[in-house]
């Protein structure tokens, strides 16, 4: 079987390491893409998203720790732990310990003439992708009694066939930080590139991994199939689809206006997202990021047994814990209580939910998520025996904005976090993976001056004085732009940290610095250090201002500046999300024109 020798990939890493630019990420993604065999592409995907499988397949964890990382190294290259151990406190870097390291034993290894096989002309035999990703595969399977040792056995086994940039990243790897920063995007984006033909493919490639979210599966068909084999993908059960997600509004007016009149109105629960696949008795579960959830809610899983009616089905709805007496809506936090890994039966019964469905995209054989919205509502109606805790959301149907503003404060009112207005024309197609204006809530926090949160990326952090002194303890964060896969900066946050908050952000933000600016990262200012785009928080402020010193909108709202938050202040983290989830920098923009408008109709009404 056609194989790629994992010292290309380790070289293609180095280089994304060094480069500032994101078409320079991209190039070097297509010129590694280029040289892969067709057969290993989907394994070279996944390595490159820093996993073997996507999330929701459940391959398990790789269960090794920073101590068995360690003993693996020093067993690999026969050095003591402790040395090991002081290099990495030296450097800061388990991946360029493990390197020296290994360059330190192969030039003993020489030096002592063991390097025998090359004097004679016998080369070693070289590490393969397959050989490495079939080893981390075989060591995350390893569980139980023995284990440990399995793990360690299997791990040094791999490093010591390893070459020194080889070892480096695959104990980063390891490690759960490739610190290479590429997001889906720039993969869509390579992929296109390398074998869709162009740029203009890309569309095509990102539709066909919004529906079915398996990039490298996806890589796959495009290499040995073609751009065609991608048009005709549909959601398949079993596999998550990229979820549908909303622009946000003000205004019932215009938010009527935007999704063109008439609009379904739900409440906007506060839960967690829920993409419930069935087929016959068989229930998965996903979440918004689109992990498998379906140990957390057995009770949803025997609603779905007896209320959803179709053989093989894909609806989504909102998970939410509620009082089973009253049926009153308990906040988002109480359902966090389900994350807890034990006991979920004991749990299940002091967190009860229901569930409040609102989607249906794929019933026995049928794809529907090409079918406008009342088409797909009147098969989901069709297919579910409703009960109390597993129904519809509640909804409307109207065109008058005074109406949907009525249904709001009953939202609000019920628990809800507000309303999401839903085009019903033609073309109200189910878009799976984007965010776009068929779908627009409006959330709650409308009386506070800045309207709503924002979700902000950390791109980079400074040192405190006085009494943080020598901690990171304020943050550079960023907005997200889909259009150029880039983070442009916001605000800096200093405040909202509590003493323990800001104990844990040091540990948190310790592995993430990088040397130099993200390539994705667009910045005037420069942080004390750089910090890879991977973490996302929440963040309210008094008002949106134009600042100079940032770059989100730049030269939009007025030329020289940027948009930026006064007195911005951390609420909390948001992990649920991506940076790529972030708040976009074209949100931003509309959150600032809506900011203005506001501002002027007081004037008028001030006289
Ligand atoms: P937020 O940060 O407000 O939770 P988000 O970025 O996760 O938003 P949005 O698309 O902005 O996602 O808002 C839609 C989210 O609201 C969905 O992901 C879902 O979890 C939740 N939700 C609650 N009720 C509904 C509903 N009736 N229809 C669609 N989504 C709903």
């Amino acid at each position: 079987m056609a194989d790629l020798r994992f010292r290309v990939v380790a070289e293609a890493f180095a280089a994304m390491e060094r480069v500032t630019a994101r078409t320079q990420l991209m190039l070097t993604l297509v010129k590694l893409f280029k040289a892969t065999p067709p057969e290993v592409i989907d394994k070279v995907v996944y390595i490159i998203q820093g996993k073997l499988a996507p999330d929701w397949k459940d391959v398990p964890e790789l269960g090794i720790g920073e101590k068995l990382l360690i003993k693996a190294i020093a067993l690999a290259y026969k050095a003591s732990e402790s040395t090991v151990e002081r290099l990495f406190k030296s450097i800061g870097d388990l991946g360029e310990a493990a390197e020296r390291v290994a360059r330190q034993y192969r030039a003993k290894r020489r030096g002592r003439g063991m390097g025998l096989d090359a004097f004679m002309g016998v080369e070693e035999e070289a590490l393969t992708v397959n050989r490495v990703y079939n080893t981390l595969l075989r060591i995350a399977q390893a569980q139980g009694e023995g284990s440990r040792d399995i793990k360690l056995r299997l791990l040094a086994g791999l490093l010591a066939e390893a070459d020194p940039l080889e070892a480096k990243y695959i104990v980063r790897f390891i490690e759960g930080r490739l610190r290479v920063g590429i997001g889906d995007a720039t993969v869509l984006d390579a992929l296109a590139v390398a074998y869709g033909g162009g740029a203009h493919a890309r569309e095509i490639v990102e539709r066909a991994y919004n529906l079915m979210a398996d990039l490298g599966y996806i890589a796959r068909l495009l290499v040995e199939r073609g751009v065609e084999a991608l048009k005709e993908i549909h959601p398949r059960d079993g596999v998550p689809i990229r979820p549908m997600l909303a622009e946000r509004g003000r205004d019932p007016e215009e938010v009527l206006r935007k999704v063109g009149g008439r609009a379904l109105v739900e409440y906007k629960y506060d839960g967690e997202r829920a993409q419930i696949h069935k087929r016959g008795d068989e229930v998965v579960i996903f979440s918004r990021r689109l992990e498998n959830i379906t140990r957390m809610y057995p009770d949803v899983v025997e609603m779905v047994r007896r209320s959803v009616r179709a053989g093989e089905a894909i609806v989504e709805g909102e998970i939410v814990a509620i009082d089973p007496d009253t049926m009153e809506l308990k906040p988002f936090q109480e359902l966090m209580h389900r994350k807890r890994k034990h006991d979920i039966h004991k749990i299940m019964r002091e967190v009860p939910v229901a569930v409040f469905l609102f989607e249906m995209l794929y019933r026995d054989g049928e794809d529907l998520t090409g079918m406008p919205l009342p088409e797909r509502r009147k098969r989901l109606l069709d297919s579910i025996q409703p009960e109390e805790t597993f129904r519809l959301a509640e909804y409307m149907e109207t065109g008058d904005p005074q109406e949907l503003w009525s249904f709001f404060l009953k939202a609000v009112e019920d628990g809800a976090e507000g309303v999401m207005v839903k085009a019903l024309h033609s073309q109200s197609y189910y878009v799976a993976g984007v965010r776009g204006w068929l779908w627009v809530k409006i959330k709650k926090d409308y009386k506070s001056e800045m309207i709503d949160t924002v979700d902000l990326v950390v791109v980079g952090a400074f040192y405190g004085k006085g009494k943080r002194g020598g901690k990171l303890s304020s943050l550079l964060m960023a907005a997200y732009n889909p259009e150029t896969d880039t983070f442009r900066t916001v605000c800096k946050v200093a405040t909202g940290f509590t003493d323990e908050e800001l104990e844990k952000m040091q540990d948190m933000l310790k592995p993430l610095i990088i040397p130099h600016k993200h390539p994705r990262v667009d910045s005037k200012m420069e942080p004390d250090v750089w910090i890879e785009p991977s973490i996302v928080a929440e963040i309210l402020g008094a008002e949106l201002t134009l600042s100079p010193m940032h770059t989100c909108c730049y030269n939009r709202a007025k030329t020289g500046v940027g948009i930026s938050i006064r007195f911005p202040r951390f609420i909390r983290w948001r992990p649920d999300k991506r940076p790529e989830d972030a708040t976009t920098e074209e949100e931003l923009y509309e959150m600032y024109r809506r900011q203005l408008r506001r501002i002027e109709e007081e004037a008028v009404q001030a006289g």
